[in-house]
């Protein structure tokens, strides 16, 4: 990768703290500079999701046939599911010069950055715990028992924040700023790459 004009970013962050919306706000205002990677899933996909436009949603067996065929760039198991990033998109935007954003969670997101050291991590937080639950609860997508498995999840990663690059907070009301705060790291990391 190292004669790649676009930058990889990385943005992680607890579910429920509000990456899909900051990165969906980032697209919108910089549609020509990235471009989002889609991730391969197991997981059953919820109301309104789209196979090929939120995740490819694959059968247990044939995600793990990608894996044997090393077609991910990485990958890792989430609350019981396999998540993964498709390795051949993501180099080919990477080439023309096009910054590619993963969100993908913590142990997905150490692997890039272990394999590819250039890669910027980002981590998105809300302000405090009980806005995380509040959020988490609000989206209403999930059973208690996910949402319980989310927020255990959730304090295990909290330990390994220190390892992001940047940590970004996602206050309320304040989309358009956190967006705009992911692209400014990103210009300046361009910036320092050149
Ligand atoms: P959700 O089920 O809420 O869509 O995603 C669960 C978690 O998986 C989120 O933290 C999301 O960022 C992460 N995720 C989505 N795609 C990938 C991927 O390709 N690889 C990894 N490691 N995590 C992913």
């Amino acid at each position: 990768m190292n004669d790649q004009k676009g930058i990889l970013a990385v943005i992680s962050g607890f579910s429920g703290a509000g990456k899909g919306t900051l990165v969906k706000e980032l697209l919108t205002r910089h549609e020509q500079e990235y471009c989002l990677s889609i991730s391969a899933t197991t997981r059953i996909p919820r109301e309104g999701e789209v196979d090929g436009q939120h995740y490819f949603f694959l059968d247990k067996s044939v995600f793990e046939q990608r894996i044997q065929e090393e077609r991910f760039l990485e990958h890792a198991c989430y609350v019981d599911n396999y998540y993964g990033t498709p390795k051949d998109f993501v180099f080919n935007k990477l080439s023309q010069g096009i910054s590619v954003i993963l969100e993908i969670e913590m142990q997905g997101a150490l692997k890039v950055k272990e394999r590819y050291p250039e890669t910027v991590l980002i981590f998105v937080t809300p302000p405090t715990a009980e806005e995380l639950e509040a959020r988490l609860r609000g989206r209403g997508t999930e059973t208690e028992e996910v949402i319980l498995s989310r927020l255990s999840r959730a304090s295990e990663e909290v330990t390994y924040m220190d390892k992001y690059d940047y940590i970004v907070l996602n206050e309320n009301g304040k989309v358009v700023e956190c967006a705009e705060d992911i692209h400014q790291i990103i210009e300046a990391e361009k910036r320092k790459a050149v």
